[in-house]
This record gives C-alpha cells, structure tokens and sequence, in this order.
C-alpha cells in the first residue's frame, strides 16, 4: 500500500478536529468527496467541518447532506481551530481559494488524481490511476473503518459516477466498476445520483438552445467550441451553474476530437472547459494557459474581454492540436 496513504490514514486518525476542503467551481466528485469523508470521519466520532471557497451548483442539494458543506467565512465566523485539513480533488492551492490560509498554519493531506498536482500538502497522496476522488475516499474510510450505511454508499458513489461520465469515459475501468459493485452493495443508489442531472429547469434548455447557435467549427470539425457571455446568462435567467454538461454536448458531436466550451462566469472572467474523446491531452493545453485536469478533461480560467480571451484560446489549442497530431502520426 502506498506509504502517503497509509501515513494520511495514521494522521486522520490521531486528529480530533479536522476542516475537509473541495475546490472552487465544484463538480460531483469533488462534492461526493467532500461530503463522503467529512460524514465517514464524523462517524469515527471526530469533530468536523467542510468547506469550499466557491457556491454550490444548485442541484446539488437534491443531496441534503449538501448544507453540510460552509462557505469560507461561515468556517471562520465559528472560529473553527483544525488540528488537520484534508484537501480533496485540488491539484494546485489557487483550486481551494481561501481556504490557503489554512495550509500555512496547519498540517494537510492533499487527496487527488490529476495528474497536474503541485502536491501542495504536508502529504500528498496523487494516483492518476482513479477515475474519481471519491474512490480514493472510500480507501481512506474503509481502512479507518467508517461504518458504511445506504445513504454514505450513495453519496461516495456520486463522486464516481459523474467523474466517469456515469461510467461512459474512458476512465470507467476495472477499479471504478468494482469500487461502484462495492458502494452498491453497501446500499448505494444509482438511480439517486441520477436524479440531481434529471432535474433541469426549463431555462436550462433554452441556454443550451444559445450555446448550440454559437457552435463554431476548426480542422474540418475535429475541433468544435462555443461560447456563453454573462449577458446570455442573465437573458436567459441562467448562471454558469446551468451549463455543466454543455460542453460534453459537444464533445458528442460527430467528428469531434477536441471539444472546448467557455463560460464568461463574471464579467471578464472566463472559465474554459477542454474534453476530448480519444487522443488529444487536454490537460497540457489547460496547463499551458494556468490551469489543469486530466488528459481528457481538463479546464483553466482567464481574465480578460471575451472575444479575446476566445481568439486566444482558439489560436492555442489548434497550434496544439496540430502538434499533438504531428506527434500521433509520427509514432504510427
Ligand atoms: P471542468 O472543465 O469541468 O471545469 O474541469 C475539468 C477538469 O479540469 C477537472 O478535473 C478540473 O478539476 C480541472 N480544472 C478545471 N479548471 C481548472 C483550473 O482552472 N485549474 C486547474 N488546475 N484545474 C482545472
Ligand atoms: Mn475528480
């Protein structure tokens, strides 16, 4: 067993007040995640709190357990003293916002799978080989031997199941599948976590209506983008929240290898969203404009007018693009 996981098990243990940390613009593993570790270790008698430095995407709280998680300022208007902070799903410490201060005062573990961590921790334990964070978190509680009931095994398995694309991505291998059979028979509900993506408000559809009209294509359709303004936000009565699956929309799109979806969150603030389907690394292009990810999935965010920031980042992926296909072809 890996040595960081067994001493982040040993330090988790002998902890007695521990802050459990997500990243900003949280997605269902980092939520699952979140949640799975602060319930499990508050069933271990422990004194928990969990934050992220970001809203929570509204549907979300489909899981009530969801309220569990407090905004920053929340957390320190408790006055909340940590002895340990366990960090989940970040891969560098501008991913946790605020919550950094923390970090430089107290002990951490840093629990991921992106294979861009910074290993920012006191304790790093990054494997790439799992398709979710929450998987990572089901090790950690098992071997600190949380009780397992339906409702843990259910949230645990929301992480995993919206991080493989409900088990379509490529990452959906052998250990995923086995670590879902394993939630499963502790009572884990996939027809629950279905239910916080089979919720959508009627805005929601006329949003992705907007996307679709601003559909632009690159290299003979291999490359497809869109785009969102603030203002199509607002006329549509919509925040970013709504557009979570938009841009693997795209990426099914026929042809499509690299697929790129951005998203003017706030005015001038843009966040872009990279999959691709079988080969392209999204993640060396997401690093390359400060952000991070995996290789199929990856995202970063940029300041600046939107019509900018959209030439750039069109401009870089296709240099990438040809050069990742020069590369691929150059093996073959
Ligand atoms: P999404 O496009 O859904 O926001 O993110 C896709 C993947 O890229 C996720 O694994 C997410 O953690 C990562 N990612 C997205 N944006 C950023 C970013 O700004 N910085 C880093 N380091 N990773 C990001
Ligand atoms: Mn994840």
């Amino acid at each position: 067993m890996n040595r960081d996981f067994l001493s982040i098990v040993g330090e988790l243990s002998l902890a007695k007040k521990i802050l459990v940390v997500g990243h900003i613009m949280p997605d269902g593993d980092d939520i699952s995640s979140v949640l799975s570790a602060a319930l499990g270790l508050r069933r271990l008698g422990k004194e928990v709190m969990s934050g992220i430095d970001w809203r929570i995407p509204w549907y979300f709280y489909e899981f009530e357990e969801t309220n569990l998680i407090k905004s920053y300022d929340e957390i320190i208007q408790t006055g909340f003293q940590p002895d340990f902070v366990l960090v989940l799903d970040a891969s560098s410490p501008d991913r946790i916002g605020r919550f950094q201060e923390f970090l430089k005062k107290i002990n951490s573990a840093v629990v991921d799978h992106h294979g861009t961590n910074t290993l920012f921790g006191t304790l790093n334990w990054v494997d790439t080989k799992f398709g979710s964070t929450a998987q990572m978190v089901l090790r950690l509680n098992t071997e600190l031997g949380v009780p397992y009931d339906g409702r843990l095994a259910t949230i645990n398995l929301m992480g995993i199941a919206t991080d493989t694309g409900f088990f379509r991505y490529s990452n959906a291998d052998e250990i995923v599948f086995s670590d879902a059979t394993k939630l499963v028979s502790m009572g884990g509900k996939s027809y629950l976590v279905s239910r916080i993506f089979e919720n959508k408000r009627i805005e929601q559809f006329k949003l992705l209506s907007t996307m679709v009209e601003h559909i632009q294509t690159e290299n003979n359709g291999q490359i497809v983008y869109s785009y969102l303004s603030k203002k199509d936000y607002e006329s549509n009565n919509c925040t970013e929240d709504d557009s979570g699956g938009f841009v693997g929309e795209l990426r099914s799109i026929q042809g499509v290898e690299l697929a790129i979806f951005l998203s003017e969150y706030e005015h001038n603030e843009v966040h872009i969203s990279f999959r691709s389907k079988d080969w392209f690394d999204c993640s060396k292009l997401a690093v390359l404009l400060g952000g991070g990810g995996h290789p199929r999935a990856a995202g970063c965010t940029l300041k600046g007018e939107l019509p900018v920031i959209i030439e750039e980042v069109i401009r870089e992926a296709k240099i990438m693009y040809d050069a990742q296909l020069k590369a691929l072809e150059g093996v073959h």
